[in-house]
């Protein structure tokens, strides 16, 4: 067993398509990323390369490269799976965790998970997704930002 952690963080602007796990969700506000900005797979592909020793998610895609501006984080969290692949790893169970104060995502998170299973090539039942806000507390609280935390257990 290896086992991996991931944390991410970006700011919320104005106007814009926000996506988490995967899932266009309606609001106000969008997240400011070179890609996409899905803050929940950029801190479970960090997860992954952490379980995995291979770095972090900014080595494997500089925000200098403009290969991955405006990238669906999907694509990124997939290219993750096959490097972890080549090395015979496999996700045993994935823990994620959202925080933000808005928009309600409780509706969305099985949505998130589905996608997510299909893109680590395992069962939706060895993943879960979980949303919390922090009582008005902080940036995320402040709703100046979203983040997001990721605990994977791989199998070698
Ligand atoms: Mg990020």
């Amino acid at each position: 067993m290896r086992i991996g952690q991931g944390f991410d963080a970006h700011a919320l602007q104005e106007g814009g398509t926000l996506i988490l796990g995967g899932v266009e969700i309606v609001h106000t506000h969008s997240l400011i990323a070179h890609s996409d900005g899905d803050v929940l797979l950029h801190a479970l592909c960090d997860a992954l390369l952490g379980a995995a020793s291979l770095g972090d998610i900014g080595r494997h895609f500089p925000d200098s490269d403009a290969a991955f501006g405006g990238i669906d984080s999907r694509e990124l969290l997939r290219k993750v799976m096959a490097q972890l692949d080549t090395r015979g790893l496999t996700v045993s169970s994935a823990d994620l965790t959202l925080v933000a104060q808005e928009p309600k995502l409780a509706p969305h998170v099985d949505n998130m998970r589905d996608n997510i299973a299909q893109d680590l090539q395992v069962d939706a039942a060895r993943v879960n997704v979980k949303a919390t806000t922090t009582e008005h507390l902080g940036f995320t609280g402040r709703k100046e930002g979203i983040a997001a935390f990721a605990v994977v257990l791989l199998d070698e």
